[in-house]
């Protein structure tokens, strides 16, 4: 039967004559939207088959203009490498002519300084719900875009009851996929090694240009555009009551996880979205269920406490996640029992539970398997939200003014004092809350709160604001749960890191003040960067290395040639104190580099212990097993104005680095991985190429390996020219757990005292430590006394004996005396009080800088990023 006959039939059991009529015309209309296989030529979620991106958007915009009443496709701007990153408004042909109405609903809603509880009344039952998903944030979990495809031919062009409750009851927002770029280089890699020993293998660099998998750690950041993209343009104007974001996790889990979420729930999530997201989620599994699917889980592995994955918990929305077990990417895997992970957080996926109650015993497993499950999980989450349109936009609305009284406990304001160290840092932080819909005031006068006095142009927060706990989780320190697997046992691992405090990875003094207080105050839509001063007719400059622009000016000058030097000490010239690294420039264009927000200040003091700086020849090491911490490196770095060159295996063998660089930065990596890189195929059959028809033969979860020209590391050869370069004089900079490779291998008179020990003796899976820098050191240039370090999983240092007469390696920062933890969770905090978190370790006439930590974590750390500077300059 034809699907157009298929139509007609189910149409004509509706109802009274003139319903008919309007459905038969409505099924004509529905008959003409192309099926994905009419425009890919091959079904989606057949094995080996994956649209890429220009396919993806070549049918959407086939669908868009064969229904043009119901879906709407818009591109709201390009990827990171200029593909168009599109988004679709999908709803009955009512709701899209009247979509200014239904914005203007949710607006009202969302904000009930606004809107009266009579007027809202009206709005829950005049509104439609709006439903965001999103797909493909993480390139290789391949299946949800091809799914949406799928999924949207479903829902326009089979007539049924439960597509009209979504169509007319929801305002359906799809991003087909989160990051375009990714999405293209994951299905180029698989094409082209498909149907050989390599197919399914995992691609050899991060799949997103600078950030790779953490692209959905991005959401309160935003340092990414498409992050800002998706906040700004879909987001903060929709303000979505459900954003689903479609995941895929390893092959040996359950078939899929839905929600709820496992503990721990971060507390300034209002308990109205967790009741609301455990209903959703059930409702979902109950539908899988129904549909005959085993192995769905609820309340496994995935918890929802950092505020990095679920931007909209604090803006009033549910985030729906689901997780489905992956395939070889599109090639069919093979399951015993006994490779499902048995150990996994929260269920067994071999037994029965309440939580995981028809388990999937193994099998084949195919990209069709997924595509099919989350036909069932998209529509029910949708269907779930139809049904009950009236109590999503209650809750909506209820969630707006529960924030609007804060509870118990909360502060009442934050305040940013003029006075920072760092005032770009400062005005960054404020311009990335407003991103996120922060209300912001300045200060127009003066005023005075617990003793404290504040200048004019001042800001401040009230937490009383619909997006309050935003703010709160945002600025205040995180306390995560003492969480073990039993009393005194091993720490249940979270499922990302434990702390988001910006004031302290941004270094940004703010005053939480617990009682109300009175001041006069503006709103504010941007906060500027007041202008550096400078004095144009001087022939000698000082920049002070507080603020992190200084860096990018001083980079702009060494680009024009200019000449550039720093203190080796601290000057005082009358009244002015200046610190050790203070940069001076005697010549060069500064004229424009004030609008930084940096003062040139001039001095007529000889100055003769400055040091000459040269602009530095950087390499990047870019390992083939992908190092997210190298995107981040490189795009740190791309803001600051630091030119660089990335180098593979390959170019640290050759050898003769010194003569092409100056400093070579190996970002955080386990030391295996960078030594002996992705293992070389075997030759035995289970290498051998999978079957192309049929179900696979192999054994799984074995990961096929990488094509041999991805294998090995730098091995002996790369460590040995590693050696001479820093021998020559160059400097090597090892960031967090590349520094174990340093220690290890180069014989650096250093030693990690957290080696070999267990997690239940030491853990600190990403937390706000406290440091003590010595900023007279050229690598602590810039610095207060006091920092942080973003400590996750790194390693700490102490000296060890030398037997040559070398020098050993000195502490530049250290933790204290003292439980060091400001913000996350350590386990063992003795181990490494007064031990070193940043070592400058000699070696020949160079240097090898030991990272502890991770000074440009996330593109968020900017407390640090001075000393990551500082070492491009230590040569
Ligand atoms: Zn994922």
């Amino acid at each position: 039967m034809s699907e157009k006959m298929g139509i007609l039939r189910r149409v004509a059991g509706y109802g009274i004559l003139s319903c008919a009529a309007m459905q038969l015309f409505a099924g004509a209309a529905f008959s003409q939207v192309p099926s994905p296989e009419s425009v890919l030529g091959f079904h989606v979620g057949e094995d080996r088959k994956l649209a890429d991106w220009g396919q993806v958007v070549d049918y959407f915009s086939k669908v868009a203009a064969a229904s043009p009443d119901r879906v709407v496709m818009k591109e709201l701007g390009k990827s990171t490498l200029g593909k168009p990153f599109v988004a679709l408004t999908i709803s009955s042909a009512d709701n899209l002519r009247n979509l200014d109405h239904y914005l203007e609903i949710q607006r009202r809603l969302a904000d009930p300084r606004l809107t009266t509880e009579q007027e809202a009344e009206q709005f829950i039952k005049d509104g439609k719900a709006v439903v965001l998903m999103t797909c493909t944030v993480h390139s290789t979990e391949v299946a949800s875009t091809q799914t949406a495809m799928q999924f949207v031919y479903k829902l326009l062009s089979e007539d049924t009851p439960e597509h009209r409750e979504i169509l007319n009851n929801v305002i359906f927002l799809l991003i087909p996929s989160l990051n375009p770029d990714g999405q293209d280089l994951v299905v180029k890699w698989y094409r082209k090694y498909v149907g050989t020993p390599y197919e399914g293998a995992e691609p050899v660099e991060i799949y997103h240009p600078y950030v790779g998998h953490d692209d959905n750690r991005d959401w309160y950041m935003f340092t990414q555009v498409e992050s800002q993209l998706t906040v700004n343009k879909v987001q903060n104007v929709w303000h979505p009551e459900v954003v689903y974001d479609v995941h895929q996790m390893g092959p040996g889990e359950a078939r899929l996880f839905v929600p709820p979420f496992l503990d721990p729930v971060d507390p300034n999530i209002d308990p109205l979205i967790t009741s609301e997201t455990n209903w959703l989620g059930t409702s979902m599994a109950q539908a899988l269920a129904a549909d005959g699917k085993k192995g769905v889980a609820v309340n496994a592995v995935y918890d929802e406490w950092t505020p990095a994955r679920h931007y909209q918990v604090y803006h009033a929305g549910l985030r729906v996640l689901t997780e489905s077990a992956s395939a070889q990417l599109a090639s069919p895997i093979r399951v015993s029992v006994s490779q499902l992970d048995s150990h996994a957080l929260g269920y067994n996926p071999q037994q029965r539970s309440w939580n995981f109650p028809d388990p999937w015993l193994g099998g084949e497993w195919h990209l069709g398997d997924i595509v099919s499950y989350q036909l069932v999980a998209y529509e029910s989450c949708l269907l779930t939200v139809a049904r009950n349109r009236d109590a999503f936009l209650k809750s909506f609305y209820r969630l707006g003014a529960n924030a609007l009284k804060p509870p118990k406990g909360y502060p009442f304001a934050y305040i940013f004092p003029i006075e920072q160290k760092d005032p770009a840092a400062a005005a960054k932080l404020l311009n990335t809350l407003r991103i996120g819909l922060v209300e912001v005031y300045r200060a127009q006068a003066p005023f005075t709160v617990d003793g404290i006095d504040y200048a004019a142009g001042a800001y401040v927060i009230p937490i009383a604001q619909p997006y309050g706990h935003y703010v709160k989780t945002l600025l205040e320190r995180q306390h995560y749960p003492d969480d073990r697997q039993y009393p005194g046992g091993p720490p249940k691992r979270p499922y990302d890191v434990t702390a988001q405090t910006l004031p302290l990875l941004m270094g940004v003094k703010v005053a939480e003040i617990r009682n109300p207080f009175e001041a006069k105050l503006e709103k504010v839509e941007t906060i500027p960067l007041p202008p550096g001063q400078i004095s144009l007719s001087s022939k000698q400059y000082l920049l002070r290395p507080d603020s992190n622009n200084a860096y990018i000016a001083v980079n702009r000058l060494l680009k024009q040639g200019a000449e550039v030097s720093r203190l080796q000490s601290p000057l005082a010239d009358g009244k002015q104190q200046y610190p050790a690294g203070t940069f001076v420039i005697r010549s060069g264009q500064v004229r424009d580099l004030a609008a930084l927000g940096v003062d040139f200040a001039t001095t007529s003091i000889a100055l003769s212990d400055a040091k000459p700086l040269h602009s530095p020849r950087i390499a990047i090491y870019k390992s083939y097993v992908p190092s997210i911490d190298e995107g981040w490196t490189r795009w740190v770095m791309e803001q600051y104005e630091f030119p660089y060159t990335s180098v593979h295996d390959s170019d640290i063998r050759l050898g003769n680095l010194h003569s092409r660089f100056d400093v070579i930065v190996i970002p955080d990596e386990m030391e295996p991985a960078i030594f002996a890189g992705n293992r070389k195929r075997s030759t035995d059959s289970e290498g051998a190429a999978p079957s192309q028809g049929g179900g696979s033969e192999r054994a799984l979860i074995r990961q096929p390996s990488e094509p041999d020209e991805y294998t090995g590391g730098i091995g002996d050869a790369g460590v040995e020219s590693l050696r001479q370069f820093v021998s020559s004089g160059g400097t090597l900079v090892a960031l967090n757990r590349a520094s174990e490779f340093a220690i290890d291998r180069l014989n650096l008179g250093a030693r990690n005292v957290l080696q070999d020990v267990p997690p239940e003796k030491f853990y600190g899976p990403g937390s706000i430590l406290s440091i003590n820098v010595n900023a007279n050191h050229p690598l602590g240039y810039g610095m207060e006394s006091q920092s942080i370090a973003w400590f996750e999983q790194s390693p700490a240092f102490a000296p060890m004996f030398m037997q040559s007469s070398a020098p050993g390696a000195r502490a530049v920062a250290s933790y204290p005396s003292g439980n060091p933890l400001m913000a996350g969770w350590l386990l063992g905090d003795a181990l490494i009080q007064n031990q070193a978190a940043l070592m400058d370790a000699p070696l020949g006439n160079g240097h090898v800088v030991l990272f502890g930590f991770r000074p440009q974590y996330r593109g968020q750390s900017y407390a640090t990023y001075k000393l990551f500077f500082n070492s491009l300059f230590y040569f």
